[in-house]
């Protein structure tokens, strides 16, 4: 029997980790199986323990199952403990489930390997103070930014979340509003403003010069904040497919032992987009 893997999520029909895992699997020769499969929250609990009994090896989990992913696993990763959610889920020899977050290294593999962006002694800002906020702080603080500020619609979520991190690393949250004057050399848009086609608010003068600009979120076109980027002359403003892709990357490693090369899954998905 195929090792079989699926990714868990409510709604689950858009989603392009079955495109993407599959492709992994044809590039490397792996023999296994990948589907997507609508779990509400309320059955996250019995699904799990079904597909574990029945020849399921790993897991991926999206909205709104990350949290409680991070509960289902016997063993978590650092970067899943500090993201408190969960992404991947890999059944170990020993029956344990192994949980980790693979968000954040994601992000960062796109910005640095594909993009060559520096995140050392970079100024970055955060936009969003939800669960990929959490999922990212920790791989870019590794990468020792100067600072990171996290701008929140709710400025305490973000002023908590900032605590939460300190003494680690210069990290400051605040409101949209208390932007104004400051400058960054990164921008990360970790909102679901683009979602709604929406634009968090933000003060002229923000980006540094040569500063770039990155939106977790995709679409077929350039989103909001993407589009936001370029009337600010940022030296590249990016969307979050490649993200997407590494983030799988990361997870089918965990789960095969291989590392798939990402650059042909993002050129197909970028072409299949723009055909749509
Ligand atoms: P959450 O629901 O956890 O958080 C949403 C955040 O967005 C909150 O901080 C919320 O502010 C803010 N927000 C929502 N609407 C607006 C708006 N109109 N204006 C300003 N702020 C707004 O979502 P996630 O953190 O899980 O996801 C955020 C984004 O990241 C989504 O677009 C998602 O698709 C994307 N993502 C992409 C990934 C990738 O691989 N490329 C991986 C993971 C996420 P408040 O607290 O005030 O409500």
């Amino acid at each position: 029997m195929k090792n079989r893997y699926a990714v868990f999520g409510h709604p689950i029909k858009h989603s392009k980790s079955p495109l993407i895992h599959r492709a992994f699997a044809e590039q490397t020769l792996q023999t296994m199986s990948y589907e997507a499969q609508d779990v509400p929250a309320d059955q996250f609990e019995t699904a799990v323990k079904d597909f574990f009994n029945h020849g399921g090896k790993g897991l991926n989990c999206t909205i709104p199952l990350k949290e409680l992913a991070c509960l289902k696993a016997d063993i978590l990763s650092h970067r899943a403990q500090a993201a408190k959610a969960v992404n991947t889920l890999a059944l170990q020899e020993d029956g344990m489930i192994f949980g980790d977050n693979t968000d954040g290294i994601g992000l960062v593999r796109d910005l640095t390997i594909n993009h060559g962006i520096l995140l050392d002694n970079a100024r970055i800002l955060i936009l969003g103070a939800g669960g990929a906020c959490r999922g990212i702080i920790r791989p870019l603080m590794d990468h020792h930014p100067q600072s990171l500020f996290i701008a929140n619609r709710t400025a305490s979520k973000a002023v908590a979340l900032a605590e939460e991190f300190s003494g680690l690393i210069d990290i400051k949250g605040c409101s949209f509003d208390q932007l104004s004057g400051r400058q960054f050399d990164l921008i990360i848009n970790a909102t679901a403003a683009s979602l709604s086609n929406d634009l968090p608010p933000l003060p002229a003068g923000l980006l540094a010069d040569n500063g770039n600009c990155y939106d977790l979120a995709y679409a077929n076109e350039p989103t909001p904040f993407v589009q936001w980027g370029k009337i600010n002359n940022a030296g590249k403003s990016l969307d979050g497919l490649g993200m997407l892709v590494e983030q799988a990357a990361e997870a089918f490693f965990i789960w095969r032992g291989v590392k798939p090369d990402t650059q042909p899954v993002i050129t197909r998905l970028r072409n299949a987009h723009a055909m749509t």
